[in-house]
């Protein structure tokens, strides 16, 4: 549908005034549950400025007030803008966020992004324009490869780097207190020819406690067991309360299935930004056992047979407690104590998972899935830790 493609880059060329003065459309690079994105060049790239606001009341974007230093001249100040200007891109990704977004969504991750200029690893926005219902955000344009073309090949080093860089964008997004929610290879832009990266995508990135409700997981063990006891009881009777007076559990559940973590399936109501270390655990596990997608669930149900296939049902019905969740399976494919991630990457690299042995390397890389894929939140590494971890550490020291 070439020519519906053609008509969509003349209604977005149309919508915004003087749209064609300031940027040349090149191509569509991404079509998303949410938005379209293009690449575009921008005709004055030097005569922009990064830092424009939205105003919260008037919803416009304000260009940023003119600072004046005293004691400098206008000469120096001209001088400085000039040199920032240089080092600009000259492309841009435009994002055309589609009209069936929510206001208060596009106004999120609009926000978000502000918040997160100039962290490392993070695309940053330019800026956005909106006319009636039409949102585009305008990015710099970063060069990367589909994530499906280059994993199978990427050496030890090759991920150490990888997630070294992706790792350094969480840290800064995580310090900033906001999760990203939406961890997966299609929002890590890669170059494995430059080896670098940026995380894109906060269109369901949200702040670290907004919306929460307190979740028994993050109790002491011995609250949490005071808490759990009716409905353990419950079960010994093996029956179901007649009359359940506990509320059905609303929980953020939003992300891209097979990423999500465990404390989201289970609804717990309290996540934090460890969510997004599962996810790249997930990323991690795909490559070093070559297969993508690893996790193929249609649902969250399947999703948890999925990670208790791995996990076993023992730890499995302990993660679920933890937020208050009784689990029962007679799915015979889920066995007491589940497989070991050496014998998942080895079996599924087509080694022999009884004789076969993991080199060194590839038993530390092992070793940070499992710190990465933590059933429990609080006791998962965080993206700080990460940084200091051995594995991502390769080649530094
Ligand atoms: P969505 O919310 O629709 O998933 P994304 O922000 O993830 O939107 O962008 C969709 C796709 O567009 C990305 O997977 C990527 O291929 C491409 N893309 C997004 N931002 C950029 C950018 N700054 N540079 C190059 N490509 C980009
Ligand atoms: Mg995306």
């Amino acid at each position: 549908d070439d020519s519906h493609f053609q008509q969509d880059m003349e209604n977005l060329q149309d919508c915004f005034a003087g749209f064609r003065q300031k940027y040349r459309l090149i191509k569509r690079i991404g079509e998303g549950t949410f938005s379209t994105v293009y690449k575009a060049e921008d005709l004055l790239y030097d005569s922009y400025d990064n830092s424009w606001d939205l105003d919260k009341e008037t919803e416009k974007w304000t260009p940023p007030p003119l600072k004046s230093f005293s004691g400098q001249s206008s000469a120096t100040l001209d001088y400085q803008s000039q040199s920032q200007r240089r080092r600009k891109p000259k492309y841009v990704a435009i994002k055309k966020i589609y009209v069936t977004s929510s206001p208060s969504r596009i106004l999120n991750e609009l926000e978000l992004l502000h918040d997160l200029r100039g962290c490392r690893s993070v695309c940053p926005l330019i800026t956005a324009f909106r006319w009636t219902d039409q949102v585009i955000a305008i990015l710099p344009y970063f060069r990367h490869a589909d994530f499906r073309e280059y994993f199978r090949n990427m050496t030890r080093p090759d991920m150490a780097i990888y997630l070294r860089s992706l790792f350094t964008a969480l840290a800064s997004v995580h310090s900033h207190n906001i999760l990203h929610r939406d961890i997966k290879p299609t929002n890590f832009l890669y170059d494995p020819g430059s080896r670098r990266g940026v995380l894109v995508d906060f269109g369901l990135a949200e702040r670290e406690g907004y919306d929460c409700k307190p979740c028994i997981c993050h109790d002491d063990p011995v609250t949490r067991k005071r808490k759990l006891r009716p409905l353990i009881s419950d079960k010994e009777k093996e029956g179901y309360p007649r009359e359940d007076t506990r509320h059905s559990r609303r929980a953020n559940r939003a992300g891209t299935r097979g990423f999500r973590a465990p404390e989201v399936l289970f609804k717990c109501t309290e996540q934090s930004t460890k969510i997004d270390i599962w996810s790249v655990g997930v990323i991690l596990l795909t490559i070093l056992s070559k297969r993508f997608p690893f996790f193929n669930s249609a649902d969250d149900i399947e999703a948890m047979i999925e990670i208790a296939t791995i996990f076993g049902r023992q730890r499995m019905q302990a993660a679920a407690l933890l937020h208050g969740c009784m689990l029962q399976t007679t799915i015979p494919t889920i066995g007491r104590s589940g497989f070991s991630f050496e014998g998942i990457v080895l079996w599924s690299t087509d080694r022999n998972e009884t004789k076969d042995k993991l080199p060194e390397d590839e038993r530390l890389a092992v070793e940070f899935l499992s710190r990465c894929m933590e059933l429990d939140p609080s006791r998962r590494i965080s993206a700080e830790e990460a940084l200091e971890h051995p594995f991502l550490r390769m080649g530094l020291d």
